[in-house]
């Protein structure tokens, strides 16, 4: 039976949503009924509509195969879901025996911690070497492929990502490819057109998810911001993929059906198109821009316009789908709900951490650092708590408006981080030593010796019982943008100080616990220090409280010039008075471009060398001696990240050997 339809008519440039409804006379049922007629879609979900008119397979859901596109698009959330199962299932394996290790290790000797320095099959370790740790080649992958210092090309996945990628993009290929074959061609293009259309809409909702800050997934399955931006921007390219294909399918459709100009006339016509189109350019702009060189090249002016073609395509992929009413509908509709979500769900954040009607807004102090650095101290107006590892995003609108930045939170006053056990432990309240992080004066170390000398100068700072508003502290390297223009405004000051408001959202991630682990060795790079200080303080003290299993720390800092050690010199010295820490805590600097950097303290705990740092080498060293399980955590510049793997994988079989990795880009 031939189906009519009314011709659209455009109302104010756009389609009421009865011209695609099915005229009376069709269903002669409809004319008797009270409910309003059923839209194309529904007519068609419903099977009342199996036969297209020949040569319409260009419009509508003419020739589309709904029942198998919904098949499929279950199939890839059941696979999507599949996946999410089997990392909760490792995370959970993983912090399960991380608990009952901690818990085992509390208060035990460094020899009863034995048990845990080993893996207790062969097959984890193979599993860390050759998947979960491997970069895709032999050591690239967090270095970054550069022509020049000018042009960035990214950085390569791990061997678990592109595992994941590959599947994820194959599954959607074969979804999109699996058609009646044994149909005329227009028919096959419209089963095309129907299922990549619905694949690309389906898959944005797992877009849009990826690139939000506050996604639960993040806090849920552990796994960092920076993985989930991976996964975005290969989504992101598949989703064009498909929405080209789905282009494509129907512009070979519409050619074979019309005369030569068919289609023009056809987007001429029908808003329904335009929307379409409108989605679809703002989509091939967006795949242009992102080009890795131009994202890093010109990485505010990307977020800037990306942000913008993001909005114009959902925009414009959300009127295409409503005006027909087609099936992909709802998707798009919780594409629109996530985004909304997440936008409202920063706002409120960023309100409530930064507005107290008592104190008033956040103000932050510039400090220009030797070595091209600066030091931002945000003092919040209320008291919040910071999980060591955390890292948090950074406005100041005087210097880049509504941008913000990532930096690892360098430091917080120990009463805003979580429980140590030490609190009112073995010590008593001395108000007068609560001082303000602000007021530390800065100063650079005449030699690693006067870090070490100051150490005990005053007591530490977790006996402060009131909770007071948090500041919190970021070293920020000067680059070429933001980060340069802060570093300029503030030397340029008399005192090389300057204040003005800002704004702080976060703390983000910090959850990986090192508590658990009887040896933790820290690497860092240049800034990449921030990262560690928190995490070193905290388990100092959490180890003199029993409280963790750590016994052991060794924090390898590697840095250009003897001068940077003055990013965090008072910081230094607070975690030097922690007590225990002769006892447990080792720092080996490496000065890269320093002559006289060789140093060596009396006890043999503080050790600076001349020279670059050789990762595997100093676990050659620390392995021999090491306490239960083994942490090597690093932050840094990428190759230096590499090295570090590198290493980590070269020796994971020795012994129990886990591996974290910070990484300043995405
Ligand atoms: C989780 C995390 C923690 C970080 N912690 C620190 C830290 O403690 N100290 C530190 O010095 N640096 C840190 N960084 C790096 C820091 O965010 C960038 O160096 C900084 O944003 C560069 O700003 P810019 O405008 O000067 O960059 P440009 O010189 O213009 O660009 C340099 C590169 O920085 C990156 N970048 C630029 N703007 C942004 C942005 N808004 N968001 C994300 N990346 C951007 C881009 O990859 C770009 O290629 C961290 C990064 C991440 C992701």
């Amino acid at each position: 039976m031939m189906q009519h339809f009314r011709t659209p008519t455009p109302v104010s440039g756009l389609f009421r949503k009865r011209d695609f409804q099915i005229l009376p006379g069709t269903y002669g049922s409809l004319l008797n009924s009270t409910k309003p007629p059923p839209s194309i879609a529904s007519a068609i979900a419903n099977g009342n509509l199996t036969q297209a008119p020949n040569g319409t397979y260009y419009s509508g859901l003419t020739g589309v195969n709904l029942e198998r596109d919904r098949t499929l698009t279950r199939a890839l959330s059941i696979a999507v879901l599949c996946l999410m199962v089997l990392v909760l299932g490792v995370r959970f394996w993983q912090v399960r025996t991380g608990r009952l290790r901690q818990i085992f290790c509390l208060t035990a000797t460094t020899s009863q911690q034995n048990y845990w320095s080993y893996d207790r099959n062969a097959w984890w370790p193979w599993l860390k070497k050759h998947i979960i740790y491997a970069p895709l080649g032999k050591v690239r992958h967090n270095r970054e492929w550069q022509l020049s210092k000018a042009h960035n090309y990214g950085t390569t996945p791990g061997r678990v990502h592109t595992a994941i990628l590959v599947t994820y993009i194959i599954l959607n290929l074969v979804f999109c490819l699996y058609l009646e074959y044994d149909h005329e061609i227009p028919k096959i293009l419209a089963e095309l057109r129907g299922r990549s259309g619905m694949l690309s809409v389906f898959n944005m909702i797992a877009l849009v998810l990826l690139a939000t800050r506050n996604n639960p997934l993040i806090w849920f399955l552990e796994i960092s911001f920076d993985t989930f931006n991976l996964f975005h921007r290969w989504l992101g390219r598949l989703i064009i993929l498909e929405a080209l294909a789905h282009v494509l399918a129907w512009y070979g459709a519409i050619s074979i059906a019309k005369p030569p100009g068919g289609s023009n006339q056809a987007v001429a016509d029908k808003p329904f198109l335009q929307y379409g189109v409108l989605g679809m350019t703002a989509f091939g702009i967006i795949l242009v821009q992102s080009f890795s060189p131009i994202r890093h090249a010109f990485y505010e002016i990307f977020l800037h316009l990306h942000q913008f073609l993001a909005f114009i395509a959902i925009l414009g992929i959300y009127l295409h789908l409503d005006v027909a009413d087609l099936p992909a509908l709802p998707y798009a509709r919780a594409v629109c709900v996530i985004w909304a979500i997440e936008r409202l769900a920063r706002i409120l954040r960023l309100v409530y951490l930064n507005f107290t009607f008592k104190n008033g807004v956040t103000t932050v102090v510039i400090e220009a650092l030797p070595g091209q650095a600066v030091r931002l101290t945000f003092q919040l107006p209320r008291h919040i708590e910071v999980r060591p590892g955390s890292h948090s995003y950074v406005y100041i609108p005087r210097f880049s408006w509504h941008m913000s930045h990532p930096f690892s939170v360098a430091w917080v006053p120990s009463d805003s981080e979580p429980s140590t056990g030490m609190e009112g432990a073995r010590y008593s309240v001395h108000p007068g030593n609560n001082i303000e992080l602000a007021t530390l004066p800065l100063s650079r170390p005449a030699s690693p010796d006067s870090l070490e000398s100051q150490s005990l100068a005053k007591e530490p700072r977790w006996m402060k019982r009131a909770k007071p508003p948090t500041s919190l502290s970021f070293v920020v390297a000067a680059r070429s943008g933001f980060t340069r223009t802060l570093y300029d405004a503030a030397s340029s000051r008399p005192y090389g100080t300057l204040e003005c408001s800002g704004l702080i959202e976060g703390p983000y991630a910090g959850h990986d616990s090192l508590g658990s682990y009887g040896t933790v060795i820290m690497f860092a790079g240049g800034a990449g220090i921030t990262h560690h200080l928190i995490q070193a303080r905290f388990l100092l003290a959490s180890a003199a409280a029993n409280t963790v299993a750590t016994r052991k720390i060794v924090l390898v800092w590697t840095v250009r010039d003897a001068e940077q050690f003055a990013w965090v010199a008072s910081w230094m010295n607070e975690i030097l008075a922690v007590p225990g820490r002769k006892e447990m805590l080792k720092i080996l600097l490496y000065v890269t471009r320093g002559k006289n950097a060789d140093y060596k303290h009396k006890n043999g705990r503080l050790i600076s060398y001349a020279g670059r740092c050789s990762p595997g080498d100093i676990l050659d060293r620390e392995l021999r001696d090491r306490v239960g399980a083994t942490m090597v955590s690093v932050c840094g510049p990428g190759a230096f990240a590499d090295e570090v793997r590198k290493a980590v994988r070269e020796r994971v079989d020795w012994g129990c050997l886990d591996m974290d990795e910070e990484s300043f880009t995405w």
